[in-house]
């Protein structure tokens, strides 16, 4: 994980694939500063001998489609840093310390890619910018395959317009369990076990309305983070949502606080948060504590759209009452699964 600066603190930048080679040009601690501007942990990479300078060349980029994705295939002489960034209707790949010399860009007839732009922005910078066909992404992988990337671009699901969840793989991740008890209420009713209550009832709201579900637990066990997160890299779903409950920020003001809270971040994720965000707070009449960008460990999956919802705060009595009511959980699951049929049907 490349970071803006030499510590955790620091924001992410593109997770660097397995196998990037780059310079080191200065460090800090225990971190590295490489060429490309980037930091990261020493822990995470390993130097190599020798000083060649870590540049090279492109050329002759060819896509292929593959059940679900289209590949695009950077062949490049070693394994450069690369960036990513998302927006309505673009994908941009940035390659630091390369040049391209590029002869021919192949890409078929293709359903997400209308076209694809490239630029050398700098002397050792190329951007090469997908026109996508929809403003919507559903999903990305990059990987070294040797020294050449592959950048994987999911295709969007087959939505049926009268049964919108058939063929519709949804992964629902219910915050904390075992010994971690998330944020509690007033009465120290914990977390954990309203996350896995609710996450249960949406399964069973989604199951009916003919999804494929998956859970990152289904009991009151301790799962990691970094278990979680691969398990969404592994099973790929159409979409991952996170159901956690709040708990006060610092100073906060546990009478007076309340809402639902959606967070994402990823731009392919943002409208899905916006969607069930305003769907939620209208058909619960919650109030909406707010949709926030946030780079947390659920929100930055990038192979589906992903999506943490935070839906009250545990401590505020009033909205304890409704959170651990069981018919208004069952609304809840209802009015959420009701989302993401509109969402995927739109
Ligand atoms: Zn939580």
């Amino acid at each position: 994980m490349a970071r803006t600066g030499p510590n955790s603190d620091y924001s992410c930048l593109t997770p660097l694939p397995k196998g990037t080679q780059a310079t080191v040009t200065g460090t800090e601690g225990d971190w590295l500063r490489l060429d490309f501007g980037g930091w990261i942990n020493h822990k995470e990479a390993r130097i190599l001998a020798g000083s060649v300078p870590a540049r090279s060349l492109i050329r002759s980029i060819r896509s292929c489609q593959i059940p679900g994705w289209t590949e695009v295939v950077f062949p490049l002489q070693l394994p450069v840093p690369v960036q990513v960034k998302q927006a309505d209707g673009t994908f941009t790949l940035t390659l630091h310390n390369t040049t391209a010399q590029t002869d021919t860009i192949f890409i078929d007839d293709d359903p997400l890619i209308s076209r694809l732009d490239w630029q050398q922005v700098a002397p050792n910078q190329v951007q090469y910018t997908f026109n996508l066909k929809s403003n919507q992404q559903w999903g990305y992988k990059l990987n070294y395959r040797g020294t050449s990337l592959v950048l994987a671009l999911r295709h969007p699901p087959v939505v049926k317009r009268q049964a919108p969840l058939t063929g519709i793989k949804i992964l629902l991740d219910p915050g904390h369990g075992g010994e971690e008890l998330g944020s509690r209420g007033p009465t120290g009713y914990p977390e954990k076990d309203v996350t896995l209550l609710v996450s249960k009832l949406l399964r069973d709201e989604l199951v009916q309305r003919g999804a494929t579900v998956l859970m990152t637990r289904t009991t009151d066990r301790d799962v990691s983070l970094g278990d979680r997160v691969a398990m969404i890299d592994r099973v790929e779903p159409d979409i991952a949502l996170s159901i956690h409950y709040n708990a006060l920020p610092d100073n906060g003001d546990a009478i007076n606080t309340q809402g639902i809270g959606t967070f994402w971040y990823h731009a392919q994720s943002h409208d899905l948060a916006i969607f069930l965000h305003n769907y939620l707070t209208k058909a619960l009449n919650r109030p909406s504590y707010g949709v926030y960008w946030n780079n947390l460990a659920l929100t930055r999956p990038a192979v589906a759209p992903a999506v943490l919802l935070e839906l009250g705060f545990m401590i505020n009595p009033q909205e304890f009452e409704w959170i651990v009511n069981p018919q208004e959980q069952k609304k809840l699951a209802a009015a959420l699964a009701a989302g993401v049929v509109q969402w995927l049907g739109q």
